[in-house]
């Protein structure tokens, strides 16, 4: 039942060459994680997380020291990482343009480690065509009183209406507190036919299941419901990355699963920063082919 996407086309540059300064700073006092173990996390992640990460307009959480202090979440460029990570200009809802981060090699992550960053968010569309987005994403959000048994099942129920409607999707451990159900899409539908898509089939399924779902943002409608987060997918909005490290107390990392392997994992945060052998050896073969590129269309719905 574990569908495999295509291997995308092209093999990213993959090792470093960016010097980590502070590499003894503590990055994630709960797991000690350190600036340098960060980047050699990432580094040797790159090969694995670049055929997702690259070439995608990014926002960064900046964390520069550490994630008990002070971060924040980067949109647009400061002008400060040097040529390893590149700009591209986007329309913004006022009319202007915004010079967009993105990276297509591991000198490019690690240019953005060396500069604090703990987390990468991508938005679901690729540069070379950012009006069409590549992937749909169901963000599921539980309310504090639930177990992620519960975050299972929904994520389940989901691959299956989603499967009633022709669809393939894929689980990711958010390394926080949910999962992320993700649908691969060839870029053809734009935004706009994206977002709606995506809400109306997060509301059919908070009309149908009251008392689990809520397809509404307050906090006061998730009182013990899942949030279906359908807003990852407007334009603008973004979604953490494939394999990113949380700036969260562990260090979990967003991590893809096959849905057979979900029926086995008791946590959103399953994987830490300190699991890169399993996660480079458990990625070997597969999850280059896991998402991938897609023919999906939305059906008319
Ligand atoms: P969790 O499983 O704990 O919910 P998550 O990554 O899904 O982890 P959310 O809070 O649900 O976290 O956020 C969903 C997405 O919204 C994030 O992955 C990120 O891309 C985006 N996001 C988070 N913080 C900001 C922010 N300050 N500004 C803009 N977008 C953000
Ligand atoms: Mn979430
Ligand atoms: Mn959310």
């Amino acid at each position: 039942e574990d569908v495999v996407a295509e291997k995308p086309a092209e093999p990213p540059a993959t090792t470093s060459t960016v010097k980590i300064s502070s590499p003894d700073r503590i990055i994630d006092p709960t797991s000690k994680l350190t600036k340098s173990k960060l980047a050699a996390y990432y580094e040797a992640m790159a090969p694995v997380m670049l055929p997702w990460l690259a070439n995608r307009p990014i926002s960064l959480v900046r964390c520069p020291q550490g994630r008990a202090k002070q971060c924040f979440f980067q949109k647009h460029d400061a002008g400060s990482f040097g040529n390893h990570v590149h700009h591209v200009d986007i329309r913004e809802k006022d009319g202007s343009t915004e010079p967009y981060l993105w990276v297509d090699s591991a000198d490019g992550m690690l240019a953005c480690v060396q500069m604090g960053t703990i987390e990468f968010h991508g938005w679901g569309s690729l540069i070379a065509d950012v009006e069409k987005p590549d992937r749909m994403v169901f963000d599921l959000d539980p309310d504090e009183g639930l177990g992620f048994d519960d975050v299972k099942r929904a994520a389940e129920d989901i691959k299956q209406h989603l499967a009633d409607i022709g669809l393939t999707s894929y689980p990711m451990l958010s390394g926080g507190k949910g999962i992320h159900v993700v649908v691969p899409l060839k870029p053809q539908a734009e935004w706009p036919a994206v977002k709606s898509f995506a809400e109306r089939f997060a509301r059919a399924l908070g009309e149908a299941d009251p008392g689990r779902f809520t397809a509404n943002m307050k906090k006061a409608e998730r009182k013990g419901r899942i949030f279906l987060d359908w807003l990852r997918n407007q334009r603008g909005s973004t979604a953490v990355l494939p394999y990113v490290v949380r700036a969260r107390a562990g260090a979990g990392v967003a991590t893809p699963i096959t849905w057979s392997e979900l029926k086995d994992i008791d946590s959103p945060a399953a994987f830490t920063a300190r699991d890169l052998d399993t996660l480079l050896s458990r990625a070997d073969g597969r999850s280059l082919t896991h998402w991938g590129t897609s023919d999906q269309v939305l059906p008319e719905v």
